[in-house]
């Protein structure tokens, strides 16, 4: 590939603020400018409207700028090199300077690693500007640009133009109108975890923070734990039993409540009012300063809120769209659409709390709660599969899992299968037809163990999806789109999703596939996993 002239920055400096985004990666034809194809000549570049100014904004607020472009009319001879220098000449004289220029020259004949939707250029273009590609957000106009960016662990983003397939725009987890409300949502993203400073600076006694619900969910808000950790002497967790596990993972927990929420658990026991009372005068025996609760966003956090200030606790921050009334200090409030675990950190910063000096906004788990791998199960750089889910809907079809173990052995993969007690059945049918058989071996800091040495893990939108990502180990998603992918998606590590976007139990957060064959998942070919496991044995292991 051709990269910039050493422009590049210096990088992220040691024992600055954490920050999501350092730079921004650009697609060249139907981002930056119009499309013209394979054009090798400078007076035809049109930017795209406003794209000066929102490019002036990025640059104001410190952010590197990159172009990411593929360019095969090079390897097809359609123009010259030097016409393309001609041209991102014209491009810089129309919309200023770019730190960097990464260029793939090949066509998709040439099998290069650089060619969207390889991750090769975003790493390129990362380590040009002395980053890291989770610190990019990549924007694109096609599914290949966003696919490039996952697969790097970057964020992506798509500005559809009439030329963007249906199908691309279904799959991506981050869609704009264009390139100005792109920059918007990018410096909005930005700006939302960044703490407003409370009247005194002094970090609060004792912070309550809450967290219902299953272990995916409490893992998702490990980071904004860790930023309320931070402005904190001592931080007490809320969870349910379903999220007691996962919570036992998170650094910068000191005392755990375990607790059933009626209003937040899918199968909810009748509301009692004793264990109510109970929980309320446990609550107040924390005598907390403050209380900070954490939902998903189709969940509320008023009827906690309620207890809280029966429990006497002072300071209440949590996000409602629900009108809270006297229930609520700090009522924070996040479009739709964000990563969960930005969502919470939005939330922390908005209660003025944020990651320290030295962290970064990913999912991170206590080492010192993981047991050491089983030694039965051979060296580092297996494929995980991991075919269940506690909603069905959202679980790998047993017969496809079946497959897929026979596709990734039969590519010369090491495959373990995992899953808990109660999913041995299918573990076992899965391992027969290729693969060593984990089910029921494991309790969840087990399986974050085995995990955290696998070259890439195969699952769909559940919990291991996310302690891959806690471990920075890369994920093949098979991502039932009963939530949003741009939410619940693996956070910063290298991702490929798979599966079918647009069917139709999208959005219903059925926790039982709606529609007859679960088609969003079952129509995955084997084939599109292996290639997948190895785009993104490229990507791994940035040592999280
Ligand atoms: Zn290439």
């Amino acid at each position: 590939m051709y990269a910039g002239a050493g422009r590049a920055g210096s990088g992220p400096v040691k024992g600055t603020r954490p920050v999501l985004y350092d730079a921004v990666l650009l697609d060249r034809d139907g981002t930056l400018i119009e499309d013209v194809p394979y054009n090798g000549d400078p007076e035809k570049v049109r930017p795209v409207p406003g794209a000066r100014a929102a490019l002036d904004r990025l640059r104001a607020a410190g952010l590197r700028l990159a172009v990411v472009t593929n360019q095969s009319g090079l390897a097809r001879g359609y123009f010259s090199e030097e016409q393309m220098r001609a041209v991102h000449a014209r491009i810089e004289e129309l919309l200023g300077r770019f730190d960097a220029w990464l260029v793939c020259p090949h066509d998709d004949t040439d099998g290069c690693d650089c060619r969207k939707p390889a991750p090769g250029l975003v790493h390129a273009a990362a380590r040009e500007l002395g980053t890291s590609a989770s610190r990019c957000v990549l924007v694109g106009d096609i599914g290949r640009d966003v696919a490039a960016a996952m697969a790097a662990g970057a964020a992506g983003v798509l500005v559809p133009t009439p030329m963007t397939r249906p199908e691309e725009i279904a799959a991506a987890g981050w869609l704009a109108s264009d390139l100005p409300a792109t920059v918007d949502e990018i410096l909005r993203r930005q700006q939302a975890v960044h703490a407003v400073p409370g009247p005194t600076g002094e970090r609060v006694g004792t912070t309550l923070v809450v967290r219902s619900d299953s272990a995916g969910d409490m893992l998702v808000t490990g980071p904004a734990v860790r930023a309320v950790a931070a402005g904190a002497q001592r931080v007490v967790l809320l969870c349910g039993p379903r999220g007691r596990a996962a919570a036992d993972l998170l650094p910068g927990v000191d005392e755990i409540i375990e607790h059933p929420l009626p209003w937040i658990d899918p199968t909810p026991a009748p509301v009692d009012p004793d264990a109510m009372r109970t929980l309320t005068a446990r609550l107040a025996a924390v005598g907390a300063d403050e209380a900070v609760v954490f939902t998903s966003f189709h969940q509320s956090a008023l009827p906690l809120a309620l207890l809280l200030r029966m429990a006497g606790i002072r300071r209440i921050a949590a996000i409602s769209d629900d009108y809270p009334g006297a229930l609520l200090d700090v009522r924070h409030r996040v479009p739709v659409g964000v990563p969960e675990p930005e969502r919470a950190l939005s939330l922390a910063a908005a209660a003025g709390h944020r990651l320290p000096v030295g962290d970064e906004p990913v999912l991170r788990l206590r080492q010192d709660a993981l047991p050491p791998r089983p030694a039965d199960i051979g060296d580092p750089g297996y494929v995980v599969l991991h075919p269940g889910s506690d909603a069905s809907s959202r679980a790998c079809p047993p017969e496809l899992a079946a497959r897929i173990a026979e596709a990734l052995t039969a590519a010369g993969h090491r495959v373990l299968v995992t899953g808990g007690p109660d999913e041995r059945d299918v573990t076992a049918r899965v391992a027969a037809a290729g693969g060593t058989d984990l089910g029921g071996r494991t309790d969840l800091p087990g399986l974050a163990a085995i995990v955290a040495d696998a070259g890439a893990v195969v699952v769909g939108n559940t919990g291991p999806a996310h302690l891959a990502a806690a471990a920075g180990v890369p994920v093949v998603s098979l991502f039932a789109p009963t939530v949003p992918f741009g939410q619940w998606a693996p956070y910063r590590v290298p991702t490929v999703r798979l599966g079918d976007a647009g069917a139709p139990c999208r959005d219903t957060r059925a926790a039982s596939c709606p529609v007859p064959g679960h088609p969003c998942l079952s129509g995955i070919d084997p084939a599109e996993v292996v290639e997948a496991v190895r785009v993104l044995a490229g990507s791994g292991g940035d040592g999280r």
